[in-house]
């Protein structure tokens, strides 16, 4: 999703005010609980037992805002192990686990359940339980960022019902293993809802069973592994048509859900999935879900990732709600939900980060993304705008990786910053076809994981053969912006990096001479070449490529700082 980053913004500056200049500096988490380190780390109750498929019902009663249904969860014991840990939140409550006919004994602490099976399971072994409940799902306050379901009316008084759960936890409407680290191999979503509405859920439409009550059960199916956060549903009254996209891995079937009055602004403004199918496609590798299909699903929030069935919620404007995030105005030659979201099918659904904390490897490749198709659109030079454009947002409140282990969520830095580092290293790469076959190869090694960042890192190191590790350890570890600092003195200029992390050498491009020098500062000073010292010395200074996202200063010559300490 996007823009977590301004509702951070807007709630996180007034505690600035009151905490300080120290405070801005300290990570801005409440400390942390029992409830946390359960729903973000891997304890013993989850570490043993890999899931392997899900296979959820649920029955929606809008009458009432309940739900009522169950969950199969299949599993394979990884090693030996007998109680389980699944999550499902407050307010619902559970009404039995079974496994083989037999009712389970369980407890409940929070949002989490141990359940304890009837024996120790074999490493290797598989197994099944089905998890029963009910209830008054969370209601979202401020879908999708303060999420939970969506009950609302369309503009005809059509009932119409959306789940969106990224951050606060698949667990808020159905239970499961409510990690990023553990997807199933596939899902069945099944979904029941009064007449006339239709849900549209994740994966293709197997079954649609009317019921004797006046409700209708739709049966959706994922033949791929999915994130929980991703299972959504969408109720009501929509239209449907499709298209064919002949894609990488073959054709690719389209389809698309407005409601049933938008169809006409759909059929024009959904025109744009093609050409971003066309970019993704060149700069990542195939679309992650041929078997599963693509879909855009009109919902009453402004969007969210889903996998195989991205929600959709922007009015049918080009930008974002309208508006150009970069500020350049090309933001406004696309819509930003169909490009932003969608480009969450390889940075995100494809590619998985195990724990909240690297949710960059999300958001920083989804605005980067945005930035290639402005290229495919308008030419490099354009998408670098684009790029450079969308720093003004950047914060530097706090590191965007979060503390791991505890279901936090860095800096919404992780958007224009993370996306800024990218361009960054493309430029020190210097090598576009390189670098496209980098953002290529993360899809297919990676394909259908869940990584760390770490990973994410190393591979970009490796296959570029460059060390890019203090890069990523100043740009998403620390809230600095490297400074190139310069002087004028009796040996000539000098420059280096000031406000860095120890050990930084990233290399830099500066505007002297007449296309420009690759300069290697470290933390010591270092003597310039003659063309970079002639620009240095000139009225107007020395001049960064804007691609590097740093900024230059010039400093006394007789009064040289120290580089600032991390
Ligand atoms: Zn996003």
């Amino acid at each position: 999703m996007q823009i977590r980053s301004m509702r951070r913004a807007a709630l996180i500056a007034p505690l600035l005010l009151l905490a300080g200049a120290a405070g801005a500096r300290a990570q801005n988490h409440a400390p942390f609980t029992r409830a946390d380190s359960l729903r973000g780390s891997i304890g013993p109750a989850r570490a043993w037992w890999d899931v392997t498929f899900y296979d959820l019902h649920v029955r929606i009663d809008p009458a009432d805002s309940t739900i009522r249904g169950w969950n199969g969860i299949s599993y394979r014991a990884t090693q030996p192990g007998r109680r389980m840990q699944i999550d499902l939140q407050m307010p619902l409550e559970a009404d039995s686990v079974v496994m083989n006919g037999r009712k389970l004994a369980y407890t409940r602490d929070g949002n989490a359940f141990f359940v304890d099976l009837p024996a120790e399971q074999a490493a290797g072994a598989p197994g099944m339980l089905r998890f029963y409940y009910h209830g008054r799902p969370r209601v979202a306050t401020n879908a999708p960022w303060d999420g939970g379901f969506v009950w609302t009316a369309d503009s005809a008084g059509g009932r119409w019902i959306a789940t969106a759960v990224q951050g606060l936890g698949a667990s808020a409407w159905w239970p499961n293993k409510d990690t990023q680290v553990d997807e199933p191999d596939s899902q069945r979503i099944a979904i029941t809802v009064p007449g006339p509405m239709m849900d549209v859920s994740n994966g293709r439409l197997r079954n649609t069973t009317k019921n004797r009550d006046g409700t209708t059960t739709y049966e959706w199916f994922v033949k791929d592994p999915i994130n929980n956060y991703d299972v959504a549903v969408n109720a009501g009254t929509y239209a449907h048509f499709g298209d064919t996209y002949a894609g990488e891995s073959g054709p690719l079937t389209l389809d698309f859900y407005p409601l049933a009055g938008n169809l006409e602004k759909a059929r024009r403004q959904w025109q744009q999935v093609k050409p971003m199918l066309q970019c993704f496609e060149r700069w990542f590798g195939p679309y992650p879900w041929y078997a599963d299909g693509f879909k855009l699903v009109e919902t009453p929030h402004l969007g969210m990732e889903h996998q195989s069935a991205i929600a959709y919620g922007n009015h049918y404007m080009n930008g974002y709600r309208g508006r150009d995030l970069s500020r350049t105005g090309l933001g406004l030659q696309w819509d930003f939900i169909i490009v932003h979201e969608a480009a969450h099918e390889w940075w995100g659904n494809n590619i998985t980060s195990k724990d909240l904390a690297d949710m960059w490897v999300h958001e920083s490749f989804g605005n980067y993304a945005e930035s290639l198709y402005t290229e495919c659109q308008q030419g490099k030079e354009g998408g670098a705008r684009y790029q450079i454009g969308t720093r003004a947002s950047v914060q530097n409140d706090e590191p965007v990786i979060a503390p791991f282990g505890v279901n936090a969520e860095g800096s919404g830095d992780m958007y224009y910053k993370g996306g800024n580092m990218l361009h960054t290293i493309r430029q020190i790469i210097g090598d576009d076809e390189k670098w496209r076959g980098i953002l290529r190869g993360l899809n297919s090694t990676f394909r259908h994981q869940t990584v760390t960042g770490q990973q994410v890192r190393d591979y970009i190191s490796r296959q570029s053969g460059i060390d890019f590790g203090k890069v990523f350890q100043q740009y998403l570890e620390t809230t600095m912006i490297p400074v190139l600092e310069y002087r004028a003195g009796a040996a000539g200029v000098q420059y280096r990096w000031a406000n860095v992390v120890p050990g930084f050498d990233m290399p830099v491009r500066v505007m002297g001479g007449t296309s420009g020098e690759l300069l290697r500062p470290t933390t010591e000073w270092q003597t310039a070449p003659a063309a970079v010292a002639a620009a240095a010395n000139s009225a107007a200074g020395l001049r960064v490529d804007e691609n590097f996202y740093v900024t230059a200063k010039k400093v006394g010559a007789d009064a040289p700082r120290a580089p600032a300490a991390f």
